[in-house]
């Protein structure tokens, strides 16, 4: 069994708070490593390591910051199915969509390559008689990213890409679930030319988290994972004077029009309700058909295409669509969800409850599930079950399926399947959720756009990647210059408006 570390100033560390967390491999079930729990005082040390070495990186020309962006590239794709498989055997899901989670990372370490274009300030040339103003955007500091458990290399690299080539130190507190990847992945930045010290990756749970949000030295918080914890490091980071964004859960509807070509809203429907085990906050986890003939027709494509997955252990290799739930708790939440399911009248049209796995019988394997008339009452349509089970809401018209998406808590993602045009574009411009999908199941915005959801899905004002986190991880300055002689005319003392 392994010992991971932590990464502080360009080296892999022990823990030294002897308080470790178990990781497993989900496939087996077996503890595979021991990851060190931060405490305060390695947290609080990590961060002042940060802040010595931060001047001279925000210091640096942003071209040159830039440069080592193109160099992590570069390493990304050298180290594909190394980090791929690193992260398969701690994540559980397969290895097309490990390189998947990866490429969506790199994708955005590419977009920071335009740091130089990103950071240009504005200028006005003469404002007022002798007159320009300008401003320029400045790094924060030191910041911090906290993120989850389901994609280990893309949402680091969402946050570290953009708040390094800003300027900032960074330090990230990864999932304690699968560790690995977010440490290789700092260990590629040192190797890039990332000067030590200005990554630091702190292992740990609710301990360290409280330290960062505590530590005055950082500026800045980007979280994503659960809503609860979402809250709680929003209204924690802004009580101590942070820069905060939160993303959280998600429940994502996906409405389907009679017009819709029901064969592709089949396919669409399975790939995004249960790939990754549905572990994905973009995943579909609510069909809503409109009317009955249309739930009908779906519900008759979709049950044997979800009877046919396949699901197993990334070994496995393409013969497998998505592997284990992360944890046996994860599994268990999961398995007492679709029960609460059977209980309150839903019915189960796909039914994995008895799903084994010969020779992983003791992996976190959940079979795969469909659930038809959800109303939305229930528990299984008002949680995020994240998992392989889909549940069906059959809706009496377009208005009555918008509705469901609009009062729904989350607002991460939805989409709608149709051929027409007019439905499209009204859903589209009325629906209160951040990311939309027209004919497309899984809408997550390309790196140059901006990334976030509404509602109970996102906190603060300020997407994740594309321009926004640009604005995110820096903090405007205004200068107002006469230059060089318009004082001699002897001091102004009203505040007045520019002549
Ligand atoms: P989680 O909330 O359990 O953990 C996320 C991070 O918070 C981890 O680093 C964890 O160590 C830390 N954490 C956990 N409990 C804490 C506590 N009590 N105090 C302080 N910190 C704590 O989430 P997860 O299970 O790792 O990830 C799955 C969740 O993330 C799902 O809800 C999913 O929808 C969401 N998610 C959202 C997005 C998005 O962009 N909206 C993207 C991916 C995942």
């Amino acid at each position: 069994m392994q010992d991971l570390s932590h990464y502080v100033n360009g080296a892999r560390v022990a823990g030294t708070s002897g308080r470790f967390a178990d990781v497993f491999n989900p496939a087996t079930g077996e503890v595979q490593a021991r990851v060190p729990l931060a405490s305060r005082a390695e947290v609080d040390d990590a961060i002042a390591k940060a802040a010595a070495a931060q001047p001279a990186w925000g210091a640096t020309n942003p071209q040159r910051r830039a440069r080592v962006m193109m160099r992590v590239v570069e390493l990304l794709n050298r180290d594909m199915d190394k980090l791929a498989e690193a992260l398969s055997r701690e994540h559980g899901k397969t290895l097309p969509d490990a390189k998947g989670d990866i490429q969506r990372g790199l994708e955005v370490i590419e977009f920071c390559i335009g740091a130089p274009h990103l950071l240009k300030g504005e200028y006005t040339d003469g404002a007022g008689p002798g007159i320009d103003m300008y401003s320029m955007r400045q790094p924060l500091g030191v910041v911090a990213g906290i993120t989850p458990f389901n994609f280990p290399a893309m949402i680091p690299l969402w946050k570290m890409g953009p708040a390094l080539a800003c300027g900032n130190a960074f330090i990230l507190k990864p999932s304690e679930r699968d560790p690995s990847v977010p440490l290789m992945l700092a260990e590629i930045f040192l190797e890039a030319g990332l000067p030590e010290g200005v990554l630091q990756v702190v292992n740990g749970d609710k301990e360290a988290v409280d330290a960062i949000l505590e530590n005055e030295t950082v500026q800045a918080v980007g979280f994503v994972g659960s809503t609860p914890i979402a809250a709680y490091i929003y209204a924690k980071g802004c009580e101590h004077g942070k820069r905060v964004q939160c993303f959280g859960g998600a429940k994502n509807h996906m409405i389907v029009m009679p017009d819709a070509d029901m064969d592709k809203a089949a396919d669409a429907l399975v790939g995004a309700g249960y790939g990754a085990a549905g572990e994905r906050c973009m995943a579909i986890s609510v069909a809503v058909p409109v009317g009955e003939e249309t739930a009908d027709r779906l519900v008759e494509k979709l049950v044997p295409r979800i009877e046919a997955l396949k699901v197993g252990p990334y070994t496995a290799g393409d013969d497998v669509d998505y592997g284990p739930v992360v944890t046996a708790a994860a599994k268990a939440n999961i398995e007492k969800l679709v029960q609460s399911g059977v209980d309150a009248g839903a019915e189960l049209a796909v039914d994995g409850r008895d799903f084994k796995l010969q020779g992983y019988e003791d992996g976190f394997f959940v079979g795969p599930h469909l659930f038809d008339r959800v109303t939305p009452d229930m528990e299984i349509y008002r949680k995020e079950i994240f998992g392989p089970v889909l549940s069906t809401v059959r809706a009496g018209s377009y208005e009555e399926a918008l509705k469901l998406a609009m009062d729904h808590e989350y607002g991460n993602g939805t989409a709608i399947f149709t051929r027409d045009g007019d439905a499209a574009r009204d859903f589209a411009s009325r629906v209160n959720v951040g990311m939309v999908g027209i004919n497309v199941p899984i809408p997550v915005p390309l790196a140059y756009h901006t990334f976030g959801g509404w509602k109970k899905s996102g906190f603060g004002d300020l997407n994740q990647h594309g321009p926004d986190s640009f604005k995110f991880y820096t903090r405007t300055k205004t200068v107002t210059a006469r230059w060089p002689s318009g004082i001699k005319e002897g001091g102004e003392f009203n505040f007045k408006a520019m002549d």
